[in-house]
């Protein structure tokens, strides 16, 4: 008899372990881990994974179940996947079911529609019993090969000799795609007589007329637009002449599909990239192990290190994966390495719908390609013989997830590089703090790119005193010197960004005349105002103290909380400079499928003079025409309640700098602080990395925090605010009193964001250097409130070594 280890779709910590189910003889032959299959689960069928086979079982015959149904033919997750899968499910505590699902596409949550195809012309060669169930038909649905009990094993063996194909629907609600042509109606001599007609000074129009002229075919609108860099102005008198006519035609939705995307070859390296990807390359041929992290700044050539170290990997049979966060995965950085390596390319992006996905990740299982770019979840590609894993822009929190499993993608790749004995490639022009400790600890292996590849220089960032501002009676929030420049980029119509850093809520309280921040005297963060209780909170440690009537420091009684929101912003530029045409961008104007990317489309086309955004527009974006970039309030981030602060403040400065003068045009940055003196601000204007990291890890060292320490975040909530702090009081003293005198438990305090859906929010930290129960005590914990977080709607969420504290 063979039995099946079957992890359940049940997500419950009683129920977060195999269950033992006979394989009907009928099944035997498909079977195996990975396969996903239809189960009786107390009354209900529910899904669940196989997970091993096995011959015997303690459970008696009578109780047994049986499975009901094979949902795959074909393995959905490898045995390095399982593996994989039980591993994060542990580190993370979180459910198997939860942490399987989360490595695979969504399309694969529901149940999609299999059907057989066909793929001889003769059915002579098929297996006696198949060939009796397709009868005179090419397609059957699969449903009928399990209803008129198909043979399993004579259907895989017909598969794999290539003469069948299993083949999965997905029922895409996406709806069609149309776009806009412009299609030429009359003959080519009409365009000649056009030329005589149009009169010189119409350059636009007359260079349009030419294109048709020499290409006779419909082009979509938007293509033509930017090719020639002009807009609908020139080609509507076109319309009316008669010649071209607008059209809307359907296409098939690949966000990445660009024709005449032209192939690109490895280019000789420069120096600096052939002493960074020698290691790498050494570690390929030897089959090696190795974690590298590639320190350049932007510019410094580490994606052409990428490409050349992934063509040696493909040249060696194996295969690539290439993270990248969702912002950066943009058509500009997917074209690279398409360019590069064609259809060797699968892509993951969010954007693609979920049939989108799930054809991108069958053209992995299938091996059909060998490369995937992708945001996090690509770290889950089902590849079987990887030979190095890229992660640009390590420092990106968003790299982990945050939701269960809570899984780190830097983590899971370093678990599968050495599964496969290969290396992970870590790059960045500010590594984390805990990267680069690692990597001058030789834990990793650094290499650096120090110059731009076009040898030019970092664009000049000048400092702003805002304090002086107010002094001088200017209460608006542009500088005189950030307004006198953007007036003169947009006189020379060059282009701005305007960047404005507001996570959603600023709570932080600063005087206005001095800059002093109340910080916490314990922690070193900054106090968060309550407005209820009118007080100020440390959120690490409890300490609380009333809101001053003025500043402790200057006396001053313009001593404030903090934040503008990018709407406000944008209103004030529509006063003070009515000419500005300005796109603003945020969560507000993104929410949209699609947005994102139309209004980057609007800013490249020089529709507007000024991007103002959020952190979305802080990465990736690449334009020629930009030389301002303009920091609106660098204090908004740097005294946000969280030890990481001044580290965040760092990445995103040097971030939206490198924003500016990528091209030949000359690009300044202005940041505007009330604070110039804080080290991360002086440094970040400077591009001093090292010097950053130095003093950083100081102030990590005196207070507690990574790298020197872990921490663990113990999220508790519930409706009644009441319960929340008796759990939170709970659960710290059986912390206290079960881990080593050197950790420390502080909490339970209120979380940043207190409340969320009239629910309460109040959290424990735990910080250690060294406390191998910690799990297991976390682990009972969580039993022990089992049936009131089931019942009762009691929530306590863990996440170790968390990016965010809210
Ligand atoms: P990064 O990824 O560090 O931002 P890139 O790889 O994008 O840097 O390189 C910056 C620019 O320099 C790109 O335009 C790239 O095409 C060019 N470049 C990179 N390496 C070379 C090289 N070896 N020779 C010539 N140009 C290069
Ligand atoms: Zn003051
Ligand atoms: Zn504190």
């Amino acid at each position: 008899m063979k039995i099946a280890e079957i992890i359940v779709d049940v997500p419950t910590r009683q129920t977060n372990k195999t269950f033992d189910y006979k394989i009907p003889e009928t099944l035997e032959a498909v079977i195996k881990p990975g396969i996903r299959v239809i189960i009786p689960f107390g009354p209900r069928k529910v899904m669940g994974f196989v997970v091993g086979i096995k011959e015997e079982t303690a459970i008696t015959n009578s109780a047994l179940k049986k499975i009901s149904e094979a949902m795959d033919v074909f393995p959905v997750l490898t045995d390095e996947l399982l593996d994989l899968g039980k591993w994060i499910a542990e580190e993370t505590i979180s459910f198997y079911i939860i942490t399987f699902q989360a490595m695979l596409p969504q399309a694969l949550k529901v149940k999609y529609h299999k059907q057989i195809e066909l793929l001889t012309d003769n059915k002579e060669e098929l297996p006696s019993s198949i060939a009796a169930i397709m009868a005179d038909r090419d397609l059957i649905d699969f449903d009928e090969f399990q209803q008129r009990n198909g043979n399993y094993s004579q259907l895989l063996k017909a598969a794999q000799e290539g003469l069948l194909e299993i083949s999965y629907m997905v029922k895409s609600k996406a709806t069609k795609k149309t776009i806009l042509y412009l299609t030429p109606i009359k003959e080519i001599q009409a365009f000649d007589e056009a030329l005589q007609d149009i009169p010189l000074q119409a350059k636009k129009q007359r260079i349009i007329v030419e294109h048709f002229l020499y290409n006779p075919e419909s082009i979509p609108q938007k293509e033509l637009l930017e090719k020639f860099q002009t807009t609908a102005g020139s080609i509507n008198p076109l319309i009316k002449l008669g010649l071209i006519k607008k059209e809307y035609k359907e296409v098939y939705r690949d966000p990445f599909k660009n024709k005449d995307l032209e192939r690109t070859y490895a280019l000789p390296l420069a120096v600096q990239q052939q002493e960074a990807i020698n290691p790498i390359l050494k570690a390929i041929q030897k089959v090696q192990h190795e974690v590298f992290l590639l320190h350049g700044v932007t510019g410094s050539g580490k994606t052409e290190v990428y490409l050349q170290a992934i063509e040696q990997v493909l040249n060696n049979g194996k295969e690539a994966i290439v993270l990248v966060p969702e912002i950066a995965l943009t058509p500009q950085m997917v074209n690279r390495f398409k360019g590069r390596f064609g259809k060797k390319v699968a892509v993951l992006h969010s954007a693609l719908s979920k049939g989108e996905k799930f054809d991108e990740w069958r053209k992995i299982q299938q091996k059909k390609v060998q490369v995937v770019v992708g945001a996090r979840s690509a770290i889950f590609a089902p590849f079987e013989n990887l030979g190095i894993i890229i992660i640009d822009e390590e420092h990106e929190t968003t790299y982990k997830q945050d939701e269960q499993p809570r899984y780190d993608a830097k983590e899971v790749a370093k678990y599968r590089a050495r599964y496969h004995n290969c290396p992970v490639v870590l790059g960045s022009a500010t590594p984390t703090l805990e990267t680069f400790a690692r990597a001058k600890k030789g834990v990793y292996h650094l290499l650096e790119l120090p110059h731009r590849m076009n040898e030019g220089p970092m664009p000049a960032v000048e400092i702003v005193d805002m304090r002086n501002e107010l002094h001088r009676g200017n209460r608006t929030m542009f500088s005189e010197k950030l307004m006198e420049e953007i007036k003169i980029r947009i006189a020379r119509q060059e282009q701005i960004v305007l960047f404005l850093n507001r996570r959603g809520y600023s709570t932080f309280v600063m005087c206005r005349d001095c800059g002093h921040v109340m910080n916490c005297p314990h922690c070193d963060i900054a106090l968060t105002y309550h407005k209820s209780s009118h007080l100020l909170k440390c959120h690490y440690c409890a300490y609380e103290t009333g809101m001053p009537a003025t500043c402790e420091e200057c006396e001053s009684d313009t001593i404030r909380f903090f934040g503008t929101g990018t709407q406000k912003v944008e209103e004030s530029i529509q006063q003070l400079i009515p000419e500005a045409r300005v796109i603003r961008m945020d969560v507000d104007t993104t929410r949209k499928k699609g947005a994102h990317e139309t209004l980057l489309k609007k800013f490249g086309g020089h529709e507007a003079d000024i991007l103002l955004g959020t952190q979305m527009i802080a990465k990736g974006l690449d334009f020629k025409n930009v030389t301002l970039v303009g920091v609106l309030a660098a204090d908004a981030m740097l005294h946000f309640a969280d030890f990481r602060a001044s580290e965040k403040t760092f990445q995103l400065l040097t971030q939206v700098s490198g924003r500016a003068g990528r091209h030949e045009l000359p690009g300044e940055v202005v940041i505007q602080t009330y604070t110039p003196e804080h080290y991360s601000i002086e440094m970040a204007s400077k591009y001093q990395y090292n010097q950053f990291f130095a003093h950083e890890m100081k102030v990590r060292k005196t207070f507690h925090y990574p790298p020197y320490y872990f921490l663990t975040l113990i999220t508790i909530s519930h409706q009644n605010q009441i319960r929340v702090m008796e759990v939170g009081k709970m659960i710290r003293q059986l912390l206290t009193k079960h881990l080593s005198e050197r950790a420390t438990v502080l909490g339970p305090t209120p979380s940043p964001l207190v409340r969320i859906n009239d629910r309460y929010r109040y959290q424990c930290m735990v910080k250690y250097r060294d406390e191998p129960n910690l799990k297991e005590i976390i682990r009972k914990i969580l039993t022990h409130y089992h049936d009131e977080m089931k019942k009762n709607d009691l929530s306590i969420q863990v996440d170790f070594e968390p990016n965010h504290l809210m």
